[in-house]
């Protein structure tokens, strides 16, 4: 088979007549080389047209750079923007605790101070309803009753008053 026109055209690509590229057409159509050739040629063209301008591969070098640069950038500020609003969160969220510890001083003084004052105004009542009792309840009880029930509140009070230094040394919001 005889190939030369065809072959040239392909390879040159030169404008083509209606009936040149009728030719060519009946011609890529019976035979497979100059058909494989036509399509390496479509597909050269298709490349040319996508291959870079002038320059593409320093433009894309430096843009590259950049990008690497802006991107190391972002990647700064979004960690340093984790960061801040990690800690931002944690002190949200801590701020009670914080608060109290802060001011734990003058916690601890005031529910010393409010349990001091428990214990005194427990004991003024427990003073008071012994006195009553005293006055109220006839000689005819032992004194080792008496005993027992003043050891008995001496006891509780002393349970109390522990179990509410205990209860106050760790504030609301814990
Ligand atoms: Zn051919």
């Amino acid at each position: 088979m005889d190939h030369r026109p065809f072959e040239d055209w392909l390879l040159d690509n030169p404008p083509l007549t209606t009936d040149q590229k009728y030719q060519l057409n009946t011609h890529l159509r019976t035979c497979s080389s100059c058909a494989a050739l036509a399509e390496v040629n479509l597909a050269l063209k298709s490349v040319n047209v996508a291959a870079p301008a002038m320059g593409f591969t320093d433009r894309f070098q430096v843009r590259l750079a950049a990008r690497k640069q802006a991107l190391r950038r972002r990647n700064f500020w979004g960690f340093a923007l984790l960061t801040l609003s990690v800690l931002g969160l944690f002190l949200r969220v801590s701020w009670p605790v914080l608060k109290d510890l802060l001011q734990s001083p003058v916690n601890l003084l005031a529910s010393w101070i409010s349990s001091l004052a428990s214990f005194w105004a427990s004991l003024q009542a427990i003073f008071r309803a012994g006195m009553v009792l005293f006055k109220v309840v006839p000689g005819f009880v032992p004194a080792y009753i008496w005993a027992v029930i003043l050891f008995a509140a001496g006891g509780w009070s002393l349970v109390w008053v522990v179990s509410l230094m205990k209860f106050t040394k760790y504030p609301q919001g814990v």
